[in-house]
């Protein structure tokens, strides 16, 4: 089992190589976040000694229960779902960092928590790539504020960029575009807010390649690492 999840990073740690040549880049600026949701700690500790960045999960109870049987802080946990307020403490417990930031409230929730802590915590804002309804992420034009206000009232949160998920079918230009209009909006964020926002997560099992080319940094693949789920 350790040797086909070692072979599946390898496997796609190549691809994203030559995907970063093409645009200019090195495989080794693009992370590989293991989203581990609804896998088993077994599935997981198979991926202990591949080249990873990380585990994501998008539930806190799923993972609180997951930490109790595999405690090893080796890799950071990432918390990848939407955060409902009143369990910002026990997701601090079990998280080493938030991907999906969506509102002033949490910011703010989160800020109480962490200064209590006397800790900080890395986070990136998602951005909602599409009018879709059932999407989750904070709309475009509602970034831009979330971020002055982490600025000048958040000082335990550090933002490190953006994350959006793609269009769930959109096929190859729409989920291109929408992966080039994160990485301009990312750049027009950078010079209103002077934030360096050096991340920009997107990119899953069925378009890694195409966030690749278009700048992405961080890639949050499931499917494509531990099979269906
Ligand atoms: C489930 C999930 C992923 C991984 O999706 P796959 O298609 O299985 O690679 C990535 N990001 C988020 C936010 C998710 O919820």
């Amino acid at each position: 089992m350790v040797k086909e999840a070692v072979e599946r990073v390898l496997s796609i740690r190549a691809e994203v190589d030559e995907a970063a040549r093409r645009s200019g880049r090195s495989g080794r600026d693009v992370a590989l976040v293991a989203v581990s949701k609804n896998h088993s700690v077994e599935a997981m500790k198979a991926f202990a000694t591949a080249p990873i960045d990380g585990f994501g999960e998008n539930r806190v109870q799923e993972a609180v229960e997951k930490r109790a049987l595999w405690p090893d802080r080796g890799l950071p946990w990432r918390m990848i779902g939407h955060l409902q307020r009143n369990k910002v403490r026990k997701a601090l417990a079990v998280f080493d960092s938030l991907d999906s930031l969506d509102s002033v409230d949490l910011a703010l929730t989160l800020e109480r928590v962490l200064a209590e802590e006397g800790r900080k915590l890395p986070a990136l804002v998602e951005v909602k790539c599409s009018d879709d309804e059932a999407k989750t992420g904070l709309a475009p034009d509602g970034v831009e504020a979330l971020l002055e206000r982490i600025v000048t009232s958040c000082p335990h949160l550090s933002i490190e960029g953006l994350m959006t998920i793609g269009p769930l079918d959109g096929g190859e230009r729409a989920t291109r575009r929408a992966f080039s209009s994160l990485r301009e909006q990312r750049g027009r964020l950078r010079e209103r807010t002077g934030l360096a926002l050096p991340h920009l997560s997107m990119g899953m099992s069925g378009d890694y390649l195409w966030a690749v080319e278009e700048g992405s940094t961080v890639l949050r693949i499931g499917t494509a690492l531990f099979g269906r789920r």
